[in-house]
């Protein structure tokens, strides 16, 4: 049989923090207690964002830490045109639209409808839900505003979707004391509405490209936080439209900062680097984040 594939995936937007730590760390034991592979992978869509000193911080740190991981490491800015295949295939099924609706008016339609007692859903993280309304524009239009230049973001069309489906889908949560014991999760994709899956700068997103890269490099256990635990309804549907195995997740508790909030990474004080140049060792950190020391 087969290893299991456990991977780490930060965004190198910014420093390193506890949550980190402990996701990175926790993968490792994970794929170490189970005889498994484990992979980094560098989810910097964002390249406005993004750059090589915050790349640089992430392997400095998790070396640091004592975590090893297979090479190469998988840059997804380096795979654009392979996740616009996938997003292509969807187009082909007209499972996608382009919505050309900016910011300023989705607000203000969800201020007129709130106003006029409508109570407007949220998704999961408290987003606001896309209205949608240019799924009903015709073809002709669609060409016409996107020859004139207007910019628009490709987003799943949740409703024909979830028809197209037409099952309840599920994912395997396994537990940190034993992966092999999977719990079933029913996944309730209908709560996230029209998720974008590109934009006009950034030809992919976040959900598109995790399924996409955990299915090519063989992931079979996703560990990650749980704040993630509801996205994981988005990338099964996902991974059901575009014929990929779906992975066990493990969502982890998440490390919370002094205030009870969860860690956001300009907080210094809960930076791993600062924590370093403060005399903390590897051990500490094991230490505050729950983990025992090796
Ligand atoms: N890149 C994501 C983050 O840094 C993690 C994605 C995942 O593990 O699925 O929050």
């Amino acid at each position: 049989m087969n290893p299991p594939v456990f991977r780490f995936a930060p965004s190198p937007n910014g420093r390193l923090h506890l949550g980190h730590a402990y996701s990175a760390l926790l993968n490792q034991r994970l794929a170490d207690a189970a005889g498994g592979r484990l992979l980094l992978r560098l989810e910097d869509i964002d390249t406005t964002r993004c750059s090589p000193e915050f790349e640089a911080g992430i392997f400095d740190v998790l070396h640091w830490l004592g975590m090893l991981w297979e090479q190469p490491v998988r840059r997804q800015s380096e795979h654009f045109s392979h996740y616009e295949q996938s997003l292509r295939k969807l187009a082909d099924e007209n499972l996608v639209y382009p919505a050309f609706m900016s910011r300023g008016e989705i607000r203000a339609h969800i201020v007129e409808q709130e106003a006029a007692g409508k109570n407007w859903p949220r998704d999961p993280d408290g987003v606001p839900l896309y209205p949608g309304l240019d799924k009903a524009l015709s073809e002709k239009k669609r060409v016409a505003l996107i020859d004139a230049g207007k910019p628009f973001a490709w987003r799943l069309d949740m409703e024909a979707v979830l028809a197209r489906i037409g099952r309840p889908l599920a994912w395997s949560e396994f537990t940190a004391n034993d992966p092999s014991v999977l719990s079933r999760v029913e996944a309730g994709p209908q709560d996230w509405g029209d998720v974008i899956l590109a934009r006009r700068d950034t030809p992919t997103s976040y959900h598109l490209s995790v399924v996409v890269d955990d299915a090519l490099q063989g992931i079979t256990h996703v560990v990650r936080g749980q704040d993630l635990f509801a996205a994981t309804a988005v990338h099964r549907v996902l991974q059901e439209l575009l014929g990929l195995p779906a992975p066990a997740y493990h969502h982890h508790r998440l490390i919370l900062g002094p205030d009870g909030r969860k860690l956001s990474k300009s907080l210094r004080d809960t930076g791993i680097a600062a924590l370093r140049g403060n005399g903390a060792a590897p051990d500490d950190i094991r230490r505050m984040i729950g983990l025992d020391p090796l």
